[in-house]
């Protein structure tokens, strides 16, 4: 039988059908939310279950009138009560909660099929591990909450029997580049246990932009503003992830999310910059081959792939023009510009609580820069400080773990403090 690889309905193609799916959407309106929202609304057997935002209650109720979730959510009482009574106003179903507990619940519930998991920082950690620890599919753009607590979330979607599906586009690639023994797994967490190497995998390449300034003078540094932080060369994202991807801490933390999400040690993660963003990174296995996965920078590609996973579908974005495309370049990252990385790669190595420390200590340096308290450079000071002060050798546990992550933040405050600029400075 002949394979029709460019017939786009996938049953006439033989390919796989995209499965029915009911979407929990956590972090509706933010930049990985609306454009999941965006995949979501090009395919029929896709639905929305429940969406969910911060404080975005405009936004919120936009996506409700489009999407018609059966539940939304946003954080606050107040603001909950006033979406509630303007859906209800114009005749809307949609019932509307608040609170944390409320997000743990859309992540669970029994009619949901798959999770987006695109609450950015430690608070997107409780729903995410609810979703896993139901045994949805969970998409995990949040890559705090792996930061946080990855050895327990892998190991409570492996009892669940949970897939965790990497939306980062270097861990979504890599999952792209793994041995089809790995990559076809019925349960892609039942793979995190199986160490790559005895698949022949010798080592995964993360590729990294570099950020707005890669070929900025070290000296100018201090002064660089959060809005120049935040504009990143290729990828549009929220501000938060922005100012990462400025330090590299970015890459940091993408470095634990792999060592946790494939189940492979710091030496076997090695990060590349590759300024161009086409190549979004690689596996190379033992006989010298090397896998990659390339394609526009453009989140709806990695959205689409999990979402779809294991089948293909559309996802409106822009097909690669290798011949218009820049020449693709690749370095090794410079430490000494780029401390944050150091300090990510540190903490992965050293395990424990050292990349939740690293990671509650990262959000509020970040703030700070981003309030005007503290200047970039200070953010790996603060950091580093934090790392310095708080050392936690108990079990593993969720419970720790937020004892832990409350501490580093009270010590990164002090640190905040103790860097902050004067107005006159
Ligand atoms: P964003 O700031 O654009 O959106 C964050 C979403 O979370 C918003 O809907 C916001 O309302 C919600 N939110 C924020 N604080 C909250 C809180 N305390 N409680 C409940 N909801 C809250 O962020 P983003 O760029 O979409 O990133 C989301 C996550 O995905 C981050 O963990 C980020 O590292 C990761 N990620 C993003 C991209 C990207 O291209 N933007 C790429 C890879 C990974
Ligand atoms: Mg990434």
């Amino acid at each position: 039988m002949a394979i029709h690889l460019f017939q786009t309905d996938n049953t006439e193609a033989g390919l796989a059908e995209v499965p029915r799916q009911r979407i929990t959407v956590l972090g509706s309106t933010g930049s990985v939310g609306t454009s999941t929202l965006d995949v979501i609304s090009r395919h029929s057997n896709l639905s929305v279950y429940a969406l969910s935002a911060g404080s975005n209650a405009e936004l919120l109720f936009q996506q409700c009138l489009q999407h018609k979730p059966r539940i939304a959510v946003l954080m606050g009482a107040a603001d909950a009560e006033k979406l509630q009574q303007r859906l209800r106003d114009i005749g809307s179903t949609t019932r509307v909660e608040c609170g944390p507990e409320a997000l743990s619940a859309i992540s669970s519930a029994a009619d949901v099929d798959t999770v987006m998991a695109a609450i950015v920082g430690a608070a997107g950690l409780p729903p995410a591990l609810a979703a896993a620890s139901s045994g949805k599919k969970v998409l995990l753009a949040n890559k705090e909450a792996l930061v946080m607590a990855g050895a327990l979330f892998m190991q409570a979607a492996e009892r669940s029997g949970a897939v965790v599906l990497p939306i980062d586009s270097e861990h979504n690639a890599i999952f792209q580049c793994l041995p089809p023994a790995a990559q076809q797994s019925e349960q892609f967490a039942d793979r995190a246990g199986v160490r790559l190497n005895g698949q022949g995998v010798r080592r995964v390449i993360l590729t990294a932009s570099g950020g707005p300034f890669l070929r900025t003078p070290v000296s100018e540094l201090d002064a660089v503003t959060p809005a120049q932080a935040c504009k990143h060369p290729n990828w549009s994202m929220g501000r938060k992830i922005s100012v990462d991807s400025a330090t590299m801490m970015n890459k940091g933390l993408e470095f634990i999310e792999a060592c946790y999400l494939f189940d492979l040690p710091p030496s076997q993660v090695e990060v590349l910059i590759h300024p161009q963003s086409i190549v979004h990174s690689m596996v190379e296995y033992r006989d010298g081959s090397v896998l990659a996965q390339l394609g526009s920078p453009d989140m709806r590609v990695p959205i689409a792939h999990a979402l779809a996973w294991p089948a293909r579908m559309d996802s409106g974005a822009s097909f690669l023009d290798l011949v218009k495309s820049p020449d693709l370049q690749f370095m090794a990252p410079d430490l000494d510009r780029f401390p944050a990385l150091a300090l990510g790669m540190a903490a992965a190595a050293q395990g424990g609580y050292a990349p939740c420390v690293l990671n509650a200590a990262n959000e509020m340096a970040v703030a700070a820069f981003l309030d005007g308290h503290i200047r970039f450079t200070d953010i790996p000071r603060v950091i580093s400080g934090t790392l310095a002060q708080i050392t936690c050798r108990e079990p593993l546990s969720i419970a720790m773990i937020q004892t832990v992550d409350t501490q580093a933040r009270a010590v990164a405050g002090e640190l905040v403090k103790a860097f902050r600029v004067t107005p006159e400075q």
